[in-house]
C-alpha cells in the first residue's frame, strides 16, 4: 500500500491494467468452458479443478505477502483476476473469499497465526474459504447476531447458528463472527463481538454441523450449527470484543473485489449479446439492426464503463490508504446494477434461446442477480449513501 495524504495526489491508470495477469487468467479460464459449469450445476458439484488451476498459478494467494509464500499483489490486481474470471464466463464464487477474508487475518492476526496458516493457504494445502457472519433471525442487523463464544480456560465454547455460509463444506478454515460479551453489557452494540479462525476439520463431529442449503445458483451455501464447539483461545483474531471493527475494516476490500466480478459479468453479457445480435437474422436482417435490441445493450455498456471508472477510483483510494467507503459503496451498487441491466439485455436479445442452458445466458443471469443482495443489498448501500455521504438522518 502506498500512502497519499490528500485525494488530490491520487491518480487512476486507464486502459487494461495488469495485462499479464489478465492474459494468464483468460488462458486458464479457456480450459473451463460453459459445459464445465453446466455439468457442475447438474451435479451440484464444486469446481475443484478450476480452483486447483487458479491456486497452482498463484492467483488465490494474490494478497498473501511474499514472505508467507504469496504473490504480495495489491488489491487492484486481485480485482482484475476476479473481473477476468467473470468476463470469461466462469464464476469466482467458489474461491473469492480467500481473497477478501485475507485482509482480516493480515491486518489483525498475530505473527504466530500468520506463520501457522498463511504459507499453507498460499500453497493450496489449506483452504480459507468460509466467512460466517449472517444468521437466520437477524440478517443484515449484524450486531444483533446471537452466536455466542464463551471463554472457558484456554478455549472458547461456541453455541449458535449461521446461514448462507458459502463453501463451508469445501474449506478447512472458517472466519467466524460471534458475540463474546452480551449486547446488554456493552456500551455500544458494535462492541463485544469477536472474530475467530475456526478449524473446520477439528470441529466436525465435535459440535460443528454443516448442512448444504439448496439455492438458485451453485454457490455451495450452507447452514452451520455450533453446539459447544471448542475453539482454542489462540485462534481469536486480534483483541476480544473488537471483531466488528475488524470485519468493517475488510468490507471495502470485499466490496471492491465483488464489484469487479459484476464488471466482469457485465462485459461477458455485453459481448455475448452483441455477438448474437449481429448474427441472428429475423425478418431478413440481423436483429442487432433494430434499435429496440441495440439500445438496452448500449445503455448497459455505458453504465458498465461508468461503474468501472468509479471502482478504479475506489481501488486507488484504498491503495493510497485514504478513506474509500463512499466510492466503494457507490461503485458496488452501480456495478451490480450495470451487470443486471446487461444480463437483462442479453437474455432479451437471445429470445427463447436465452432460456436454453447451452447458451449459458440464463446461468450467468441467475448468478449476477446475487450481487444486488450479497454481500450487501442495494437498500443498505442507498442507506449508507443517504446517511454517511449526504448527511440525511439515520433510518435504522
Ligand atoms: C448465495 C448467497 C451466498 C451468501 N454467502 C454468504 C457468506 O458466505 N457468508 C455470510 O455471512 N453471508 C452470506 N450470504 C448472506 C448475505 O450476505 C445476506 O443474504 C445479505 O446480507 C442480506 O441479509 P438477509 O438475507 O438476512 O436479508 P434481510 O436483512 O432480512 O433483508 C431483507 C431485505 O430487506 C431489506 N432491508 C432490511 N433492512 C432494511 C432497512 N433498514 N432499510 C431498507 N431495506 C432494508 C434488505 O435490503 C433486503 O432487501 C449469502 C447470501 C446468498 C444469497
Amino acid at each position: 500500500m502506498t500512502t497519499a495524504t490528500r485525494i488530490e495526489d491520487v491518480s487512476i491508470q486507464l486502459g487494461e491494467d495488469f495485462p499479464e495477469i489478465r492474459e494468464s487468467v483468460r488462458r486458464i479460464c479457456g480450459d473451463f468452458p460453459g459445459a464445465y459449469w453446466r455439468g457442475l450445476e447438474e451435479s451440484e458439484a464444486y469446481p475443484t479443478e478450476f480452483v486447483r488451476a487458479l491456486t497452482k498459478a498463484g492467483f488465490l494467494g494474490a494478497l498473501i505477502p511474499e514472505e508467507y509464500g504469496g504473490a504480495g499483489l495489491p488489491l487492484r490486481a486481485a480485482a482484475v483476476i476476479l473481473e477476468e474470471i467473470h468476463a470469461s464466463g466462469c464464476n469466482a464464487g467458489a474461491c473469492h473469499a480467500q481473497m477478501y477474508i485475507m485482509g482480516t487475518l493480515l491486518r489483525h492476526g498475530s505473527t504466530e497465526q500468520k506463520k501457522r496458516y498463511l504459507p499453507r493457504i498460499a500453497s493450496g494445502e489449506l483452504r480459507l474459504q468460509a466467512f460466517a457472519v449472517t444468521e437466520p433471525t437477524t440478517g443484515t442487523d449484524t450486531t444483533k447476531l446471537k452466536t455466542r463464544a464463551v471463554r472457558s480456560g484456554d478455549h472458547y465454547v461456541v453455541h449458535g447458528q449461521k446461514v448462507w455460509t458459502s463453501r463451508a463444506l469445501h474449506s478447512d478454515l472458517m472466519l467466524l463472527l460471534a458475540r463474546t460479551t452480551p449486547v446488554e453489557e456493552v456500551r455500544k452494540k458494535t462492541d463485544g463481538l469477536s472474530v475467530f479462525l475456526v478449524d473446520i476439520r477439528d470441529g466436525l463431529g465435535k459440535g460443528l454441523e454443516i448442512k448444504p442449503l439448496k439455492a438458485m445458483i451453485n454457490h455451495h451455501a450452507t447452514e452451520v450449527f455450533f453446539d459447544g464447539v471448542r475453539v482454542p483461545a489462540g485462534n481469536l483474531i486480534g483483541e476480544e470484543g473488537k471483531g466488528f471493527r475488524y470485519i468493517l475494516d475488510g468490507l471495502n476490500a470485499e466490496r471492491i473485489l465483488v464489484s469487479s466480478e459484476s464488471i466482469g459479468d457485465a462485459r461477458w453479457f455485453t459481448r455475448t449479446a452483441v455477438a448474437y445480435a449481429s448474427q441472428r437474422v429475423v425478418f431478413d436482417r440481423p436483429i442487432g439492426q433494430n434499435q429496440g435490441i441495440q439500445f438496452p445493450i448500449a445503455r448497459a455498456h455505458a453504465e458498465t464503463e461508468a461503474a468501472a471508472l468509479l471502482l478504479r477510483k475506489a481501488a486507488a483510494l484504498f491503495a493510497a490508504g485514504l478513506p474509500c467507503g463512499d466510492d466503494t459503496n457507490m461503485a458496488k451498487m452501480l456495478a451490480s446494477e450495470a451487470a443486471w441491466h446487461a444480463a437483462e439485455a442479453c437474455i432479451q436479445t437471445h429470445g427463447g434461446f436465452g432460456f436454453a442452458k447451452e447458451y449459458d445466458v440464463e446461468r450467468k443471469w441467475r448468478e449476477t442477480r446475487l450481487f444486488q443482495i450479497a454481500p450487501i443489498s442495494t437498500n443498505l448501500v442507498l442507506a449508507y449513501i443517504a446517511e454517511h455521504v449526504l448527511g440525511l438522518p439515520r433510518s435504522y
